[in-house]
Protein backbone atom coordinates (compact mmCIF):
# COMPACT_ATOMS: atom_id res chain seq x y z
CA UNK A 1 0.00 0.00 0.00
CA UNK A 2 1.18 3.41 -0.94
CA UNK A 3 1.80 6.18 1.84
CA UNK A 4 -0.79 7.86 0.07
CA UNK A 5 -3.11 5.37 1.31
CA UNK A 6 -2.47 6.11 4.84
CA UNK A 7 -2.68 9.46 4.66
CA UNK A 8 -6.09 10.20 6.53
CA UNK A 9 -4.95 7.88 9.38
CA UNK A 10 -1.59 9.69 9.77
CA UNK A 11 -1.66 10.57 13.46
CA UNK A 12 1.52 13.14 12.67
CA UNK A 13 -0.69 14.93 10.46
CA UNK A 14 -0.87 18.53 10.95
CA UNK A 15 -4.39 19.60 13.27
CA UNK A 16 -6.75 21.29 10.37
CA UNK A 17 -5.89 25.23 11.89
CA UNK A 18 -2.16 24.34 10.74
CA UNK A 19 -3.03 22.95 7.10
CA UNK A 20 -1.31 24.63 4.48
CA UNK A 21 -2.98 25.42 0.74
CA UNK A 22 -0.60 22.62 -0.85
CA UNK A 23 -2.32 19.89 1.79
CA UNK A 24 -5.65 21.61 0.67
CA UNK A 25 -5.11 20.98 -2.93
CA UNK A 26 -3.67 17.81 -2.49
CA UNK A 27 -6.75 16.51 -0.52
CA UNK A 28 -8.83 18.08 -2.82
CA UNK A 29 -7.60 17.45 -5.89
CA UNK A 30 -8.12 20.64 -7.25
CA UNK A 31 -6.19 23.69 -7.24
CA UNK A 32 -6.92 26.49 -4.69
CA UNK A 33 -8.62 28.75 -7.39
CA UNK A 34 -10.51 26.39 -9.20
CA UNK A 35 -13.10 28.68 -10.89
CA UNK A 36 -15.50 26.69 -9.56
CA UNK A 37 -15.41 27.13 -6.24
CA UNK A 38 -15.31 30.56 -4.74
CA UNK A 39 -11.45 29.90 -2.74
CA UNK A 40 -10.81 33.64 -3.69
CA UNK A 41 -12.61 33.96 -0.26
CA UNK A 42 -10.63 33.05 3.29
CA UNK A 43 -11.24 29.64 4.69
CA UNK A 44 -13.59 30.29 7.89
CA UNK A 45 -14.02 26.49 9.06
CA UNK A 46 -12.77 23.14 8.39
CA UNK A 47 -14.87 19.91 7.81
CA UNK A 48 -14.82 17.66 10.89
CA UNK A 49 -14.41 14.70 8.85
CA UNK A 50 -12.51 15.55 5.84
CA UNK A 51 -10.50 18.84 6.91
CA UNK A 52 -11.43 20.65 4.00
CA UNK A 53 -12.02 24.33 4.61
CA UNK A 54 -15.12 26.00 3.94
CA UNK A 55 -13.84 27.62 0.79
CA UNK A 56 -13.88 24.41 -1.19
CA UNK A 57 -16.73 22.42 0.51
CA UNK A 58 -19.24 24.76 0.57
CA UNK A 59 -21.34 25.67 3.82
CA UNK A 60 -20.70 23.51 6.96
CA UNK A 61 -23.50 21.98 8.29
CA UNK A 62 -23.25 22.78 12.11
CA UNK A 63 -23.45 20.03 14.40
CA UNK A 64 -22.26 21.07 17.73
CA UNK A 65 -20.28 23.96 19.02
CA UNK A 66 -16.82 23.68 17.06
CA UNK A 67 -18.16 20.68 15.65
CA UNK A 68 -19.23 21.17 11.35
CA UNK A 69 -19.48 18.76 8.91
CA UNK A 70 -19.37 19.33 5.02
CA UNK A 71 -22.05 18.10 2.65
CA UNK A 72 -19.97 15.31 1.27
CA UNK A 73 -18.86 13.38 4.70
CA UNK A 74 -22.07 13.55 5.64
CA UNK A 75 -23.79 12.32 2.67
CA UNK A 76 -21.12 9.37 2.78
CA UNK A 77 -21.81 8.52 6.56
CA UNK A 78 -25.52 8.31 5.55
CA UNK A 79 -24.60 6.11 2.36
CA UNK A 80 -22.48 3.72 5.34
CA UNK A 81 -25.20 3.64 7.23
CA UNK A 82 -27.57 2.32 4.32
CA UNK A 83 -25.11 0.02 3.70
CA UNK A 84 -25.07 -1.88 7.40
CA UNK A 85 -28.25 -2.45 6.93
CA UNK A 86 -30.26 0.23 8.57
CA UNK A 87 -32.12 1.77 5.45
CA UNK A 88 -32.74 -1.24 3.42
CA UNK A 89 -30.33 1.09 1.13
CA UNK A 90 -30.10 1.43 -2.44
CA UNK A 91 -27.45 3.75 -2.60
CA UNK A 92 -27.96 4.00 -6.56
CA UNK A 93 -30.95 6.02 -5.49
CA UNK A 94 -29.86 9.80 -3.86
CA UNK A 95 -32.01 8.94 -1.33
CA UNK A 96 -31.73 6.31 0.87
CA UNK A 97 -34.71 5.16 2.08
CA UNK A 98 -35.18 3.81 5.46
CA UNK A 99 -37.59 0.74 4.88
CA UNK A 100 -36.85 -1.12 7.50
CA UNK A 101 -37.00 2.19 9.95
CA UNK A 102 -40.77 3.36 10.05
CA UNK A 103 -41.24 6.99 9.85
CA UNK A 104 -37.35 7.57 9.35
CA UNK A 105 -35.60 8.75 6.51
CA UNK A 106 -32.30 10.30 5.16
CA UNK A 107 -32.68 12.45 2.94
CA UNK A 108 -30.28 13.64 0.19
CA UNK A 109 -28.28 16.43 1.39
CA UNK A 110 -28.04 17.91 -2.37
CA UNK A 111 -32.17 18.75 -2.24
CA UNK A 112 -31.42 21.00 0.99
CA UNK A 113 -29.24 23.03 -1.76
CA UNK A 114 -31.25 22.94 -4.59
CA UNK A 115 -29.94 19.98 -6.20
CA UNK A 116 -32.10 16.96 -5.30
CA UNK A 117 -34.63 15.38 -7.02
CA UNK A 118 -36.48 18.05 -9.18
CA UNK A 119 -40.02 18.06 -10.01
CA UNK A 120 -40.19 19.08 -13.48
CA UNK A 121 -40.28 22.62 -14.21
CA UNK A 122 -42.76 25.54 -12.43
CA UNK A 123 -45.52 23.90 -13.41
CA UNK A 124 -44.80 20.29 -13.32
CA UNK A 125 -45.02 19.66 -16.60
CA UNK A 126 -42.32 17.85 -18.61
CA UNK A 127 -39.93 19.53 -20.60
CA UNK A 128 -40.11 19.60 -24.32
CA UNK A 129 -37.02 17.33 -24.54
CA UNK A 130 -38.25 15.11 -21.98
CA UNK A 131 -40.87 14.36 -24.13
CA UNK A 132 -39.06 13.99 -27.29
CA UNK A 133 -37.05 11.71 -25.52
CA UNK A 134 -40.13 8.97 -24.80
CA UNK A 135 -41.47 6.91 -27.29
CA UNK A 136 -44.47 7.37 -29.25
CA UNK A 137 -47.18 5.76 -26.78
CA UNK A 138 -49.62 2.66 -28.35
CA UNK A 139 -52.53 5.10 -27.42
CA UNK A 140 -52.56 8.73 -26.78
CA UNK A 141 -54.79 9.67 -24.31
CA UNK A 142 -55.24 13.00 -25.16
CA UNK A 143 -56.68 11.68 -28.28
CA UNK A 144 -58.29 8.23 -27.01
CA UNK A 145 -59.13 5.74 -29.39
CA UNK A 146 -62.53 4.28 -29.17
CA UNK A 147 -63.01 1.36 -26.50
CA UNK A 148 -62.67 -1.72 -29.05
CA UNK A 149 -59.41 -0.64 -30.42
CA UNK A 150 -57.83 -0.67 -26.78
CA UNK A 151 -59.48 -4.26 -26.25
CA UNK A 152 -57.46 -5.27 -29.53
CA UNK A 153 -54.79 -4.03 -27.99
CA UNK A 154 -54.91 -5.80 -24.75
CA UNK A 155 -56.06 -9.24 -26.90
CA UNK A 156 -51.88 -8.99 -28.63
CA UNK A 157 -50.76 -9.52 -24.96
CA UNK A 158 -53.27 -11.35 -23.26
CA UNK A 159 -55.19 -14.22 -23.30
CA UNK A 160 -58.75 -14.73 -22.40
CA UNK A 161 -60.37 -12.71 -19.78
CA UNK A 162 -62.70 -10.69 -22.55
CA UNK A 163 -65.39 -9.62 -20.02
CA UNK A 164 -62.81 -7.52 -17.83
CA UNK A 165 -60.54 -6.34 -21.08
CA UNK A 166 -64.14 -5.15 -22.65
CA UNK A 167 -64.95 -3.46 -18.92
CA UNK A 168 -61.50 -2.25 -18.84
CA UNK A 169 -61.72 -0.75 -22.00
CA UNK A 170 -64.64 1.09 -21.78
CA UNK A 171 -63.77 2.05 -17.96
CA UNK A 172 -59.90 4.14 -19.28
CA UNK A 173 -61.73 5.51 -22.47
CA UNK A 174 -64.22 7.24 -19.99
CA UNK A 175 -61.72 8.07 -17.43
CA UNK A 176 -59.15 9.82 -20.03
CA UNK A 177 -62.11 11.10 -22.00
CA UNK A 178 -63.09 12.80 -18.71
CA UNK A 179 -59.47 13.99 -17.99
CA UNK A 180 -58.89 15.30 -21.35
CA UNK A 181 -62.25 17.36 -21.47
CA UNK A 182 -62.12 18.62 -17.90
CA UNK A 183 -65.60 19.41 -16.25
CA UNK A 184 -68.21 19.52 -19.05
CA UNK A 185 -70.37 21.85 -18.68
CA UNK A 186 -72.54 20.92 -15.62
CA UNK A 187 -72.54 17.95 -15.89
CA UNK A 188 -69.44 16.02 -13.92
CA UNK A 189 -68.43 12.67 -15.11
CA UNK A 190 -68.19 10.34 -12.58
CA UNK A 191 -64.64 8.68 -11.69
CA UNK A 192 -64.32 4.99 -13.07
CA UNK A 193 -61.95 3.40 -10.80
CA UNK A 194 -62.33 -0.16 -10.53
CA UNK A 195 -62.26 -2.96 -8.30
CA UNK A 196 -60.99 -6.24 -9.80
CA UNK A 197 -61.59 -9.55 -8.51
CA UNK A 198 -59.87 -13.16 -9.50
CA UNK A 199 -58.25 -15.72 -8.11
CA UNK A 200 -54.35 -15.69 -8.26
CA UNK A 201 -52.59 -15.80 -10.88
CA UNK A 202 -55.93 -15.11 -13.17
CA UNK A 203 -53.69 -11.94 -14.67
CA UNK A 204 -55.25 -8.84 -12.52
CA UNK A 205 -51.92 -7.67 -12.23
CA UNK A 206 -50.75 -8.45 -15.89
CA UNK A 207 -53.79 -6.38 -16.92
CA UNK A 208 -53.25 -3.19 -15.13
CA UNK A 209 -49.63 -3.31 -15.98
CA UNK A 210 -50.47 -4.05 -19.97
CA UNK A 211 -53.24 -1.29 -19.61
CA UNK A 212 -50.39 0.86 -18.17
CA UNK A 213 -47.43 0.56 -21.10
CA UNK A 214 -50.16 1.00 -24.04
CA UNK A 215 -51.35 3.93 -22.40
CA UNK A 216 -47.66 5.20 -21.59
CA UNK A 217 -49.35 6.55 -18.49
CA UNK A 218 -47.36 5.79 -15.31
CA UNK A 219 -47.87 3.02 -13.14
CA UNK A 220 -47.39 2.46 -9.05
CA UNK A 221 -48.53 -0.75 -7.37
CA UNK A 222 -49.01 -1.37 -4.37
CA UNK A 223 -50.08 -4.02 -2.03
CA UNK A 224 -52.76 -2.89 0.58
CA UNK A 225 -51.40 -5.48 3.17
CA UNK A 226 -48.39 -2.72 3.97
CA UNK A 227 -50.49 0.53 4.21
CA UNK A 228 -51.53 1.35 7.23
CA UNK A 229 -53.57 4.44 9.17
CA UNK A 230 -50.91 7.41 9.02
CA UNK A 231 -48.54 7.78 12.16
CA UNK A 232 -48.57 3.71 12.70
CA UNK A 233 -45.95 1.50 11.56
CA UNK A 234 -45.99 0.62 7.98
CA UNK A 235 -46.49 2.55 4.55
CA UNK A 236 -49.23 5.90 4.64
CA UNK A 237 -51.93 6.32 2.16
CA UNK A 238 -50.64 8.68 0.99
CA UNK A 239 -47.33 6.67 -0.25
CA UNK A 240 -48.93 5.20 -2.96
CA UNK A 241 -49.36 8.79 -4.28
CA UNK A 242 -45.49 9.52 -3.85
CA UNK A 243 -44.78 6.08 -5.62
CA UNK A 244 -46.50 7.21 -8.52
CA UNK A 245 -44.90 10.41 -8.69
CA UNK A 246 -41.39 8.80 -8.52
CA UNK A 247 -43.00 6.10 -11.70
CA UNK A 248 -44.05 9.56 -13.07
CA UNK A 249 -39.90 10.79 -12.80
CA UNK A 250 -41.15 13.41 -10.55
CA UNK A 251 -43.25 14.92 -13.39
CA UNK A 252 -46.23 16.36 -11.61
CA UNK A 253 -48.38 16.61 -14.37
CA UNK A 254 -47.37 13.10 -15.84
CA UNK A 255 -48.52 11.76 -11.93
CA UNK A 256 -51.96 13.51 -12.15
CA UNK A 257 -52.71 11.46 -15.03
CA UNK A 258 -51.43 7.57 -13.89
CA UNK A 259 -52.91 5.01 -12.81
CA UNK A 260 -52.54 3.43 -9.29
CA UNK A 261 -53.25 -0.03 -8.87
CA UNK A 262 -53.74 -1.24 -4.93
CA UNK A 263 -53.11 -5.36 -5.23
CA UNK A 264 -54.56 -7.35 -2.10
CA UNK A 265 -57.43 -5.16 -1.71
CA UNK A 266 -59.49 -7.95 0.38
CA UNK A 267 -56.92 -7.83 2.65
CA UNK A 268 -58.65 -4.56 4.71
CA UNK A 269 -61.43 -5.76 4.84
CA UNK A 270 -63.38 -4.88 7.86
CA UNK A 271 -62.40 -7.46 11.18
CA UNK A 272 -65.52 -9.40 12.15
CA UNK A 273 -65.43 -9.20 16.05
CA UNK A 274 -62.83 -6.53 16.20
CA UNK A 275 -62.83 -4.92 19.55
CA UNK A 276 -59.24 -2.71 18.96
CA UNK A 277 -58.70 -0.51 16.83
CA UNK A 278 -57.99 -1.99 13.22
CA UNK A 279 -55.54 0.58 11.81
CA UNK A 280 -54.62 -1.80 8.92
CA UNK A 281 -58.15 -2.49 7.89
CA UNK A 282 -60.94 -0.82 7.98
CA UNK A 283 -59.33 2.54 9.02
CA UNK A 284 -56.95 2.11 5.79
CA UNK A 285 -60.52 2.02 3.99
CA UNK A 286 -61.88 4.76 5.72
CA UNK A 287 -58.34 7.06 4.69
CA UNK A 288 -58.10 6.08 1.30
CA UNK A 289 -61.49 7.47 0.33
CA UNK A 290 -60.81 11.06 -0.37
CA UNK A 291 -57.80 10.04 -2.20
CA UNK A 292 -59.84 8.34 -4.74
CA UNK A 293 -62.46 10.48 -5.05
CA UNK A 294 -59.80 13.62 -5.62
CA UNK A 295 -57.77 15.35 -3.15
CA UNK A 296 -54.60 17.56 -3.08
CA UNK A 297 -52.26 15.70 -1.60
CA UNK A 298 -48.70 16.58 -0.33
CA UNK A 299 -46.27 14.33 -1.21
CA UNK A 300 -42.51 14.25 -0.42
CA UNK A 301 -40.08 14.47 -3.82
CA UNK A 302 -37.57 11.28 -4.14
CA UNK A 303 -38.67 9.69 -0.65
CA UNK A 304 -41.71 7.37 0.61
CA UNK A 305 -41.91 9.24 3.71
CA UNK A 306 -42.98 13.07 4.99
CA UNK A 307 -39.70 14.44 6.75
CA UNK A 308 -39.38 18.14 7.76
CA UNK A 309 -36.13 18.09 5.91
CA UNK A 310 -37.47 16.36 2.22
CA UNK A 311 -39.26 18.73 0.15
CA UNK A 312 -42.61 18.25 -0.82
CA UNK A 313 -45.15 18.64 -3.79
CA UNK A 314 -49.01 19.08 -4.09
CA UNK A 315 -50.50 16.20 -6.09
CA UNK A 316 -54.36 16.31 -7.06
CA UNK A 317 -55.94 12.80 -7.39
CA UNK A 318 -58.97 13.49 -9.26
CA UNK A 319 -57.86 12.27 -12.36
CA UNK A 320 -55.19 9.50 -11.25
CA UNK A 321 -57.40 6.12 -12.10
CA UNK A 322 -57.24 4.31 -9.05
CA UNK A 323 -57.43 -0.08 -9.50
CA UNK A 324 -58.04 -2.39 -6.64
CA UNK A 325 -57.45 -5.90 -7.53
CA UNK A 326 -57.78 -9.19 -4.79
CA UNK A 327 -58.43 -12.52 -4.66
CA UNK A 328 -61.34 -12.26 -2.02
CA UNK A 329 -60.93 -15.99 -0.66
CA UNK A 330 -64.22 -17.21 0.83
CA UNK A 331 -66.41 -14.61 -1.21
CA UNK A 332 -67.54 -17.59 -3.08
CA UNK A 333 -68.84 -18.69 0.03
CA UNK A 334 -70.81 -15.74 0.26
CA UNK A 335 -72.33 -15.52 -2.92
CA UNK A 336 -73.39 -19.22 -3.12
CA UNK A 337 -75.07 -18.67 0.19
CA UNK A 338 -77.48 -15.32 -1.45
CA UNK A 339 -77.83 -17.56 -4.76
CA UNK A 340 -79.01 -19.92 -2.57
CA UNK A 341 -81.23 -17.93 -0.54
CA UNK A 342 -82.50 -17.00 -3.18
CA UNK A 343 -83.13 -20.09 -5.34
CA UNK A 344 -84.30 -22.35 -2.22
CA UNK A 345 -88.00 -20.81 -2.16
CA UNK A 346 -90.95 -21.28 -4.22
CA UNK A 347 -91.44 -22.84 -7.44
CA UNK A 348 -88.00 -21.93 -8.25
CA UNK A 349 -86.27 -23.98 -5.87
CA UNK A 350 -83.07 -24.88 -7.40
CA UNK A 351 -80.67 -28.00 -6.13
CA UNK A 352 -78.37 -26.51 -3.44
CA UNK A 353 -74.75 -27.50 -5.05
CA UNK A 354 -75.59 -25.64 -8.11
CA UNK A 355 -73.57 -23.19 -7.68
CA UNK A 356 -70.60 -25.56 -6.45
CA UNK A 357 -69.31 -26.53 -9.68
CA UNK A 358 -69.26 -22.68 -11.01
CA UNK A 359 -65.54 -21.92 -11.09
CA UNK A 360 -66.58 -18.39 -12.30
CA UNK A 361 -69.15 -17.67 -9.25
CA UNK A 362 -66.82 -14.51 -8.72
CA UNK A 363 -68.05 -12.47 -11.32
CA UNK A 364 -71.75 -12.88 -9.85
CA UNK A 365 -70.45 -10.54 -7.18
CA UNK A 366 -72.76 -7.64 -5.74
CA UNK A 367 -72.05 -4.74 -3.50
CA UNK A 368 -73.90 -6.46 -1.01
CA UNK A 369 -71.55 -9.47 -1.10
CA UNK A 370 -68.51 -7.07 -0.79
CA UNK A 371 -70.37 -5.14 2.27
CA UNK A 372 -70.82 -8.68 3.69
CA UNK A 373 -67.24 -9.73 2.99
CA UNK A 374 -66.11 -6.52 5.05
CA UNK A 375 -65.54 -3.66 2.74
CA UNK A 376 -67.45 -0.26 4.01
CA UNK A 377 -70.25 1.08 1.49
CA UNK A 378 -68.28 4.35 1.41
CA UNK A 379 -65.09 2.61 -0.15
CA UNK A 380 -67.52 0.50 -2.41
CA UNK A 381 -69.13 3.51 -3.64
CA UNK A 382 -66.00 5.22 -4.97
CA UNK A 383 -65.13 2.11 -6.95
CA UNK A 384 -68.18 1.96 -9.47
CA UNK A 385 -66.46 -0.51 -11.43
CA UNK A 386 -66.78 -4.43 -9.98
CA UNK A 387 -66.05 -7.04 -12.44
CA UNK A 388 -63.89 -10.14 -11.93
CA UNK A 389 -61.31 -12.11 -14.15
CA UNK A 390 -61.92 -15.86 -15.21
CA UNK A 391 -60.29 -18.85 -13.80
CA UNK A 392 -57.62 -19.92 -15.96
CA UNK A 393 -58.59 -23.62 -17.38
CA UNK A 394 -56.12 -25.53 -19.00
CA UNK A 395 -56.68 -24.53 -22.72
CA UNK A 396 -56.46 -20.98 -21.89
CA UNK A 397 -53.37 -21.53 -20.07
CA UNK A 398 -52.03 -23.67 -23.35
CA UNK A 399 -52.87 -20.25 -25.07
CA UNK A 400 -51.06 -18.34 -22.34
CA UNK A 401 -48.14 -20.56 -23.54
CA UNK A 402 -48.04 -19.77 -27.17
CA UNK A 403 -50.24 -16.96 -28.05
CA UNK A 404 -49.35 -13.41 -26.28
CA UNK A 405 -46.58 -11.58 -28.18
CA UNK A 406 -44.18 -12.42 -25.85
CA UNK A 407 -45.11 -15.89 -24.82
CA UNK A 408 -43.07 -18.01 -22.38
CA UNK A 409 -42.25 -20.30 -25.10
CA UNK A 410 -41.46 -17.86 -27.65
CA UNK A 411 -39.21 -16.47 -25.02
CA UNK A 412 -37.17 -19.71 -24.84
CA UNK A 413 -37.46 -20.45 -28.81
CA UNK A 414 -35.63 -16.93 -29.62
CA UNK A 415 -32.97 -17.77 -26.78
CA UNK A 416 -32.35 -21.11 -28.46
CA UNK A 417 -32.77 -19.40 -31.82
CA UNK A 418 -29.04 -17.21 -30.67
CA UNK A 419 -27.56 -20.99 -30.31
CA UNK A 420 -29.28 -21.28 -33.91
CA UNK A 421 -31.05 -24.11 -32.52
CA UNK A 422 -34.63 -24.53 -33.02
CA UNK A 423 -37.07 -25.47 -30.31
CA UNK A 424 -40.87 -26.64 -30.39
CA UNK A 425 -43.47 -28.20 -27.95
CA UNK A 426 -45.47 -30.97 -29.38
CA UNK A 427 -49.37 -29.49 -28.27
CA UNK A 428 -49.40 -32.78 -25.82
CA UNK A 429 -46.44 -31.49 -23.96
CA UNK A 430 -47.81 -27.85 -23.47
CA UNK A 431 -51.21 -29.45 -22.29
CA UNK A 432 -49.23 -31.57 -19.61
CA UNK A 433 -47.45 -27.97 -18.29
CA UNK A 434 -50.90 -26.69 -18.34
CA UNK A 435 -52.79 -29.32 -16.43
CA UNK A 436 -49.40 -29.47 -13.79
CA UNK A 437 -50.44 -25.41 -13.60
CA UNK A 438 -54.38 -26.33 -12.50
CA UNK A 439 -53.08 -28.84 -9.65
CA UNK A 440 -51.04 -26.48 -8.40
CA UNK A 441 -53.75 -23.55 -8.73
CA UNK A 442 -51.40 -20.66 -8.99
CA UNK A 443 -53.19 -19.47 -12.01
CA UNK A 444 -50.44 -18.65 -15.10
CA UNK A 445 -48.14 -17.84 -12.42
CA UNK A 446 -47.04 -21.56 -12.39
CA UNK A 447 -46.47 -22.09 -15.87
CA UNK A 448 -42.97 -20.38 -15.93
CA UNK A 449 -41.42 -22.26 -12.74
CA UNK A 450 -42.64 -25.53 -14.23
CA UNK A 451 -41.10 -24.54 -17.39
CA UNK A 452 -38.00 -23.57 -15.93
CA UNK A 453 -37.43 -26.62 -13.82
CA UNK A 454 -37.61 -28.78 -16.86
CA UNK A 455 -35.92 -25.90 -19.39
CA UNK A 456 -32.61 -26.12 -17.10
CA UNK A 457 -31.40 -29.39 -18.73
CA UNK A 458 -32.30 -28.42 -22.17
CA UNK A 459 -30.48 -24.98 -21.99
CA UNK A 460 -27.57 -26.27 -20.07
CA UNK A 461 -26.95 -29.42 -22.59
CA UNK A 462 -27.73 -27.88 -25.95
CA UNK A 463 -24.75 -25.18 -26.13
CA UNK A 464 -22.24 -28.30 -25.50
CA UNK A 465 -23.05 -30.24 -28.96
CA UNK A 466 -22.76 -27.92 -31.88
CA UNK A 467 -24.76 -30.79 -34.04
CA UNK A 468 -27.87 -30.21 -32.45
CA UNK A 469 -29.99 -28.22 -34.80
CA UNK A 470 -33.99 -28.87 -33.06
CA UNK A 471 -35.30 -30.10 -29.63
CA UNK A 472 -38.97 -30.85 -29.57
CA UNK A 473 -39.89 -31.44 -26.41
CA UNK A 474 -42.94 -34.32 -25.75
CA UNK A 475 -45.50 -35.27 -23.78
CA UNK A 476 -43.02 -37.63 -22.16
CA UNK A 477 -40.26 -35.33 -21.06
CA UNK A 478 -42.85 -33.51 -19.19
CA UNK A 479 -44.35 -36.10 -17.47
CA UNK A 480 -40.67 -37.60 -16.61
CA UNK A 481 -41.27 -40.35 -18.43
CA UNK A 482 -38.98 -40.07 -21.62
CA UNK A 483 -36.90 -37.81 -23.09
CA UNK A 484 -36.74 -34.40 -25.63
CA UNK A 485 -36.42 -35.30 -29.51
CA UNK A 486 -33.59 -34.18 -30.14
CA UNK A 487 -32.23 -34.01 -34.59
CA UNK A 488 -29.28 -33.11 -35.58
CA UNK A 489 -28.20 -30.78 -38.07
CA UNK A 490 -28.71 -31.85 -41.95
CA UNK A 491 -29.23 -35.48 -40.89
CA UNK A 492 -32.13 -37.42 -39.96
CA UNK A 493 -33.84 -37.66 -36.33
CA UNK A 494 -31.75 -39.56 -33.82
CA UNK A 495 -33.61 -41.80 -31.60
CA UNK A 496 -35.51 -40.68 -28.30
CA UNK A 497 -32.43 -39.60 -26.41
CA UNK A 498 -33.16 -39.58 -22.41
CA UNK A 499 -33.16 -36.34 -20.89
CA UNK A 500 -29.59 -34.93 -19.73
CA UNK A 501 -30.17 -35.64 -16.27
P1 LIG B 1 -52.68 -11.87 -10.40
O1 LIG B 1 -52.34 -10.43 -10.23
O2 LIG B 1 -54.09 -12.10 -10.85
O3 LIG B 1 -52.37 -12.71 -9.19
P2 LIG B 1 -50.68 -11.78 -12.42
O4 LIG B 1 -51.25 -10.69 -13.23
O5 LIG B 1 -49.54 -11.42 -11.53
O6 LIG B 1 -51.79 -12.48 -11.55
O7 LIG B 1 -50.27 -12.97 -13.39
C1 LIG B 1 -49.04 -13.66 -13.31
C2 LIG B 1 -48.42 -13.85 -14.66
O8 LIG B 1 -49.18 -14.74 -15.44
C3 LIG B 1 -48.34 -12.57 -15.48
O9 LIG B 1 -47.13 -11.93 -15.30
C4 LIG B 1 -48.50 -13.03 -16.91
O10 LIG B 1 -47.25 -13.30 -17.47
C5 LIG B 1 -49.25 -14.33 -16.79
N1 LIG B 1 -50.66 -14.20 -17.15
C6 LIG B 1 -51.70 -14.27 -16.30
N2 LIG B 1 -52.86 -14.18 -16.95
C7 LIG B 1 -52.56 -14.04 -18.25
C8 LIG B 1 -53.35 -13.89 -19.43
N3 LIG B 1 -54.68 -13.87 -19.38
N4 LIG B 1 -52.70 -13.78 -20.60
C9 LIG B 1 -51.35 -13.82 -20.67
N5 LIG B 1 -50.56 -13.96 -19.59
C10 LIG B 1 -51.15 -14.07 -18.39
Amino acid sequence: MSNQDFREFDPDEKDTAEISDEVIEEVTGKESNDSNDDTSKKPTEFCYICHRPDNITGPLIKMAPGMSVCRDCMQSTFDSMGNFGFGGGDNSKSNINMNKMPNISFLNLGSLFGEGPKVKNAHGSATAKDKEDRPAPAIDINNIIPPHKIKEKLDEYVVGQDYAKKVMSVAVYNHYKRVATGTMDDIEIEKSNMLMLGPTGSGKTYLVRTLARLLDVPLAITDATSLTEAGYIGDDIESVVSKLLAAAGNDVERCQQGIIFIDEIDKLAKKKNANQRDVSGESVQQGMLKLLEGADVEVPIGASSKNAMVPTTTINTRNILFICGGAFPAMDEIIKARLNKHSSMGFMADLKDKYDEDKNILQKVTVEDLREFGMIPEFIGRLPIVFATETLDEDMLVRILKEPKNAIIKQYQKLLELDEVKLDFEEEALHAIAKKAVEKKLGARGLRSIIEEFMLDIMFEIPKDDNIGQVIITEEYIEKKGGPKILLRASGALPEKAAAN
